[in-house]
């Protein structure tokens, strides 16, 4: 695609980097058939190709985004399949990611849409507000019918109950993460060391999941050390250039002076949005002469929990399962970070049978706050997904963010948990909630 950047323009380091991306893309329209928002809606400017046509045409010509432009970059669930199919290898993320903070630059939303997504950036990577939160969510959700959509929308989100953690270690740097309580039967023999990153929703949503990976690590052989704090991935994804800038050099800063004082052989995340983040900060600070450096060895030494544990022995199970799982990988896993075959190969490892879920590369609709900016779409893309892993046949369904968790999570679906939950019941740790396996035996020793 040709583009007519002024010289003063390219003097900019964001166009400067959109520039060679756009004059990547030949048009081919191959990514079309794997967008989302192409297959639901069907309008070109609601496909991959469009939205480079639309950001192009705005950066270009330096024009303020529109209600039209917005609604279209709204509508783009940052799934990345596109970048998945693109024969050209488009970076697709990082002209969306440029296109988002252009338009919170230059665009003045309506007044509830602004409201909405404040309250979700000053909520979300905070656990104690977000705890707070939920608590009022909770209180309100009898209610749901009476409020407008997009609120009743966020109600239904809610988990009715949190689970308890059994273990966590006390996280560096975020006093709100709870229950430092160490679980003696895995203490690891401390030769190796890995930082964990405990996350902001999912402290909250889901503290079993940190706990199961703590576990895990430490059975393989691992000390874990873990690190608190939102990654900035959540309000990155809103636009918010400078809270996730905020966000992400605590998170840096924090890590580095860990990683400083004793070495990590790796930055192990289990929430594979989140993975996906921490593996562009080399991109995100690149011209940030202070974090740069950090950021690059941030962005080096992470590795999503599956990935780490693939490349090192695991336990040998202590259980045989016997359950067949409906493994559904995250748009961040196989499209961000293209992590396929490891979480499969784990479970099988472990003893699950792994069903393919039809129409894998399409999202659940959770994509962030996507569910809860674009309701009626993230349902349709839930209805599909779930109709999907229907047809499998599958008892339970594994996958490998919290997002998906709480998008396809439903008290009468069938349960749904996090693919360490399996790996760490499979090989010595608790069942995870929800599982309940009549075909399960244990194996002796
Ligand atoms: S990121 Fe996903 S929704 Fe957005 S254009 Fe690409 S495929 Fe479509
Ligand atoms: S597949 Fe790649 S090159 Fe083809 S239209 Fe899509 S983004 Fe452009």
């Amino acid at each position: 695609m040709q583009t007519r950047f002024t010289a003063e323009q390219l003097r900019d380091p964001d166009i400067a980097a959109a520039e060679p991306i756009l004059r990547k893309c030949v048009h081919c329209g191959f990514c079309t058939a794997t967008c989302p928002t192409y297959v639901l809606l069907g309008d070109e400017l609601d496909s991959p190709r469009g939205r480079i046509y639309l950001i192009k045409d705005m950066l270009e010509h330096a024009r303020p985004a529109t209600a039209s432009v917005v609604q279209h970059i709204d509508r783009c669930l940052s799934c990345l399949a596109c970048m998945t199919t693109c024969p050209s290898g488009v970076h697709y993320q990082h002209l969306i990611d440029h296109a988002r903070v252009h338009v919170e630059r230059t665009y003045r939303r309506p007044f509830a849409d602004r409201f909405v997504r404040s309250l979700l950036a000053w909520v979300l990577p905070y656990p104690a507000r977000f705890r707070w939160a939920l608590g009022l969510a909770r209180l309100a959700r009898p209610f749901a019918a009476l409020l407008p959509a997009r609120l009743s929308a966020m109600l239904a989100l809610v988990p009715r109950t949190t689970v308890g953690a059994t273990s966590i270690a006390t996280p560096v740097g975020a006093t709100s993460v709870a229950t430092p309580r160490r679980d003696a039967s895995v203490a690891s023999g401390g030769a190796r060391r890995v930082a964990l990153l405990a996350g902001c929703v999912q402290t909250v949503v889901g503290p079993q999941i940190n706990a199961a990976t703590e576990r895990l690590l430490r059975r393989v052989g691992f000390d874990v050390q873990t690190i608190g704090g939102c990654c900035g991935s959540i309000v990155h994804h809103l636009g918010r250039e400078a809270q996730n800038g905020d966000l992400a050099a605590g998170l840096i800063e924090r890590l580095h002076a860990e990683h400083a004082r004793q070495p990590f052989d790796a930055i192990v995340v289990n929430a594979s949005g989140c993975g996906t983040h921490l593996k562009d900060y080399n991109f995100i600070f690149r011209n940030d002469s202070a974090l740069a450096r950090k950021a690059e060895v941030v962005s080096a030494l992470t590795r999503d929990i599956t990935e780490f544990l693939a490349a090192h022995e695991l336990p040998k199970p202590t259980i045989a399962p016997g359950l067949s799982v409906a493994y559904h990988s995250a748009c961040s896993m196989q499209h961000g970070q293209k992590i396929d075959r490891e979480p499969r190969e784990l479970l099988a490892r472990a003893g699950f049978t792994v069903a393919e879920i039809p129409e894998g590369h399409l999202c659940c609709g959770s994509a962030g706050t996507f569910n809860m900016l674009q309701p009626e779409i993230a349902a349709r893309l839930r209805e599909r997904k779930l109709a999907n892993i229907a047809r499998t046949g599958a008892q339970v369904i594994a996958t490998g963010n919290i997002g998906c968790i709480t998008q396809l999570g439903a008290p009468d679906g069938l349960p749904i948990v996090h693919t360490v939950e399996l790996l760490d019941w499979a090989t010595g740790g608790p069942t995870p909630a929800g599982v309940r396996d009549s075909s399960t035996s244990r194996l002796s020793s």
